[in-house]
């Protein structure tokens, strides 16, 4: 297995947020590491080096952050996929189930041309739930979800899996059980 010591040891643990019992994984520290950003953006970048896509698209807000990052080194247009009433133009929503209640999350309708290939990022996959919105937004708007990538999976949350199960190629620097 790959050794990920490099990127665990640059993310930090903030015990009871947002609320109790949480471990909240925060990826703050590894941004404000020179060589831990650009590595993680390297990583993320490497398989997709000749390969044809279009578009990156990044979930509000950690996701802009990677995603702007890995688009510049694409070459590709960069997508923001965002809460409700962010973005100023028309736009088509999703909503999706969180642990009580609902969200959901919307992207410009002239984003994405028909027949564009996205990769999708994020800080983290958890549950799946936040991405698999994000895919059917994407496929809503006429575009095929090549890959989906992320800093930390979580895969006793079975997100990763949920994703793969929907056709799509899921890659993380690391995970935490
Ligand atoms: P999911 O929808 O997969 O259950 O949760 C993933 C979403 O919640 C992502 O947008 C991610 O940014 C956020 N998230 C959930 N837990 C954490 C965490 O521990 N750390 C960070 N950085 N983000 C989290």
């Amino acid at each position: 297995p790959m050794a990920t010591e490099w990127a665990t040891s640059r993310i930090r643990t903030v015990p009871d947020f947002p609320k109790a019992g949480i471990q909240f994984r925060d990826i703050t520290t590894l941004l404000a590491d020179a060589r831990g950003f650009r590595k993680a953006v390297d990583e993320l970048v490497q398989p997709y080096v000749g390969v044809a896509i279009d578009k990156v698209a990044g979930i509000e807000a950690r996701g802009f952050i990677l995603g702007g990052a890995i688009a510049h080194q694409l070459a590709c247009g960069f997508i923001p996929i965002r809460k409700p009433g962010k973005l100023p133009y028309r736009t088509i929503s999703q909503s999706y189930q969180l642990e009580y209640g609902e969200d959901c999350l919307q992207i410009h309708e002239d984003a994405i041309r028909s027949g564009d290939l996205v990769l999708l990022t994020d800080d983290l996959i958890a549950t799946g739930g936040t991405a698999e919105a994000a895919v059917k937004l994407i496929r809503q708007a006429g575009g095929t979800v090549v890959a989906a990538c992320f800093v930390i999976d979580l895969p006793d949350l079975g997100g990763a899996q949920k994703i793969r199960d929907m056709g799509i190629e899921v890659i993380s620097l690391c995970h935490f059980d």
